[in-house]
């Protein structure tokens, strides 16, 4: 049998994939099992930070594997107090709780907040505000937090205490702030990556901010995609300028393994205390391995300047291709604008000739590896243009 058909008569169809199997990955170039190689410009899903098998990564992470692989939390390694003080220190933050994806991530902020505030206010302040199109993950409680209608069905009922507004919309939030006096925070991506590449604007994040502080509400940003270098800076926040209380991370934060990160800021730091939260394999060594060397070379001298100039470079690529109608994002989180083709043909398309590439709603999404280099992103683009000009 082969390998498409074993896996659809036992993995369950939760996703639409594409006939192929990959088989093997090294820098920016995935083969299958065929042989045929790929460009990926979407990083896995924004996951394989350094791109495939990075040299040093593989390296720091096969070490790892021969030393020691696992412990439960009641034990401390060294590894997770390593990589615990570097994001520490290198993001401003107080305090880290590691899990092992997004919505896990997601889970700690929300704990986080609502015990904040029950512990501060007593029972009732418990609302989270999320914007509309925002995605928060697939667990029951991050499924109430995303901002989609089409993610609220079949699993009632969902977790209760989530409103919705709409992104950039001032008035909206700050009328939502006055009249309802059950809110604990405000939870948002400054780009929505899920929701079709949004970038929220200054005004409307400073104004998150200042309502916020106002009134002791918590803000909570989910950086699982923008964080880590994706934008051109460690945090997007640090691009607009502010801090939030919480900061969530997961996706690249390990190159490509399992890890989710929730980050507290002084005030809320230790409002989750013993046997208040926990997960079995949050912080695991191999993870922690991984993400050392991820954070080492996204702090590397010139490295963030780097995705940036690269990000520009890209842009300035995908505006010359005709059929583009703009290109919405910051660093090398971007997504494309089509004048008339659909992105989901384009992806295929994409894909048969050698380059993996997202989509976001109706544009194209690329996430590529924090470390292309431009003669990748030539390469890219060349068949990026071909596809759109087919
Ligand atoms: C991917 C993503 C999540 C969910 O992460 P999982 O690891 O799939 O649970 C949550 N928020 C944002 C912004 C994401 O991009």
């Amino acid at each position: 049998m082969s390998t498409i058909d074993k896996f659809n008569e036992h993995v369950m169809m939760t996703y639409g994939r594409l006939p192929i199997v990959l088989d093997k990955g090294h820098d920016r170039v995935a083969t299958d099992e065929s042989g045929k190689s790929y460009i990926d410009f979407g990083s896995g899903i924004g996951t394989n930070s350094l791109g495939y098998t990075n040299d040093k990564w593989a390296d720091a992470v096969c070490e790892q594997v021969r030393s020691i692989q696992h412990t439960s939390n009641y034990f401390y390694t060294k590894v997770q107090a390593d990589f615990a003080d570097k994001l520490c220190s290198a993001t401003g933050y107080e305090k880290v709780f590691f899990g092992n994806s997004g919505a896990e991530a997601n889970e700690c902020a929300i704990k986080i907040a609502r015990k904040y505030s029950f512990d501060k206010y007593g029972k009732g302040r418990h609302t989270i505000v999320t914007l509309v199109n925002s995605f928060h993950g697939r667990t029951v409680t991050t499924l109430s937090a995303t901002g989609q209608d089409v993610f609220h069905n079949y699993f009632f009922p969902f977790t209760e205490g989530f409103v919705h507004t709409p992104a950039n919309d001032t008035e909206a939030l700050e009328k939502l702030l006055d009249e309802d006096k059950s809110i604990c925070a405000v939870m948002f991506e400054f780009i929505q990556g899920e929701g079709g590449v949004n970038v929220l604007e200054q005004p409307f994040v400073d104004k998150i901010f200042e309502l916020c502080a106002e009134r002791d509400i918590l803000t909570v940003a989910d950086e699982i995609q923008t964080g880590l270098g994706r934008t051109g800076a460690l945090l997007t926040s640090e691009r607009y300028g502010v801090k939030p209380d919480i900061t969530t991370l997961a996706k690249g934060i390990a190159g490509g393994i399992p890890m989710g990160a929730c980050l507290a800021a002084e005030k809320c730091g230790d409002v989750l205390t013993k046997g208040t939260h926990g997960s079995t394999f949050g912080g695991n060594p191999i993870a922690c391995a991984g993400a050392n060397v991820v954070l080492d070379t996204l702090l590397s001298e010139g490295f963030m300047d780097s995705v940036n100039e690269k990000g520009f470079y890209l842009v300035n690529k995908l505006l010359e291709i005709p059929e583009v109608e703009g290109v919405d994002g910051m660093g090398l989180m971007l997504g494309v604008r089509l004048k008339s083709k659909k992105a989901a043909d384009i992806l295929l398309k994409c894909a048969e000739n050698g380059l993996l590439v997202l989509t976001a709603k109706d544009k194209i999404r690329l996430l590529p590896p924090l470390n292309i280099t431009k003669e990748d992103i030539d390469k890219g683009t060349e068949i990026f243009k071909g596809a759109l000009e087919d």
